[in-house]
């Protein structure tokens, strides 16, 4: 079970890496539980691992709660 309720939505790993891109991802893999707190809500936040281009992979963090989001770029 990967998919995740983030925002009151169940979101798929691609779709969580898609709102923390803000733009089509190539993949993503499992979302894990990020094990720290949002700094905006103090809701638990989720990360997930992804590919915005072949070259490039990305960890995206995402609040389960409320819009907050950041990448380990
Ligand atoms: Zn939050």
């Amino acid at each position: 079970m990967s998919n995740r309720v983030v925002e009151g939505r169940m979101v798929t790993p691609k779709k969580l890496a898609e709102i923390v891109e803000g733009d089509s991802v190539m993949e993503a893999e499992d979302i894990e539980d990020a094990d720290r707190q949002c700094p905006e809500c103090g809701g638990d936040v989720i990360s997930v691992g992804y590919m915005p281009s072949v070259t490039e992979f990305v960890t995206g963090f995402k609040c389960q709660e409320c819009p907050w989001h950041e990448t380990d770029r």
